[in-house]
């Protein structure tokens, strides 16, 4: 085959946003970092907060964390491709970096809410894929809270009612995985994200390639 013939898995496509919602406590992190180690073509949107640091967290890798007021000028200037309040905090989607990624060609993940999903299918309904994890049981979900929190039982009762509130968001989402064994949980992701890549729509460099394939080039 020659360098300039055309070949079904390099057609050019055009870049998925995959969002990634769930209760905290459902695997959503660990289900991220492994897509993130498995799929050279997926990027990370890293989103800006208003939350203070987490001693494990690193600047410009889990979050850019501003001020109230650097958010707030952010939004005014419209810096964001989404935002909103979760828990008291506000978080935003940085517009620049998520165009930039998908003019390379790069496919890219974010790690977002029921509300920036809302937000980003207003503006990129074509190019968004909604994915929601669930946890295996409600069990399970407060065992994984109790367990990584380590807080008092009020926190946790807290964030029970928040995850109840995320959850009920579950039905605005294009597919769900429940998360019952991680493994299993990211052969579905993959599963989805192949099927996705497939769609005729995605597949920019189709119309090339067809007409090469009947002469017609
Ligand atoms: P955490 O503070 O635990 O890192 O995140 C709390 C919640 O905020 C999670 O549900 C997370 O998905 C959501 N979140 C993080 N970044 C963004 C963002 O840029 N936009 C929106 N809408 N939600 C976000």
């Amino acid at each position: 085959m020659s360098m300039n013939e055309p070949q079904a898995n390099t057609i050019p496509h055009r870049g998925l946003m995959l969002v990634l919602s769930s209760p905290s406590g459902a695997g959503k992190s660990t289900l991220s970092r492994r897509l993130l180690q498995n799929d050279p073509l997926f990027a990370m949107s890293v989103s800006a907060t208003t939350r203070s640091k987490r001693p494990n967290e690193v600047e410009g890798e889990d979050y850019y964390f501003i001020t109230p007021d650097t958010f707030e000028a952010w939004v005014q200037e419209g810096e964001f491709l989404e935002h909103a309040t979760v828990f008291g905090n506000r978080y935003g989607t940085p517009r620049t970096p998520v165009e930039n990624m998908l003019r390379e060609g790069r496919d890219v993940l974010f790690d977002i809410d029921w509300q920036g999903a809302q937000q980003l299918a207003q503006q990129a309904k074509d190019d968004l894929v909604r994915v929601f994890i669930l946890p295996p049981s409600r069990a399970e979900l407060e065992r994984r809270l109790k367990e990584r929190a380590q807080d008092p039982a009020d926190v946790v009762a807290r964030r029970m009612a928040e995850a109840n509130n995320e959850i009920s968001r579950w039905s605005e989402y294009d597919y769900v995985i429940v998360n019952d064994d991680i493994k299993r949980a990211h052969g579905k992701l993959e599963a989805i994200i192949g099927a996705e890549r497939l769609k005729r729509q995605r597949q920019t460099g189709l119309i090339d390639f067809v007409r090469d394939l009947t002469g017609q080039s």
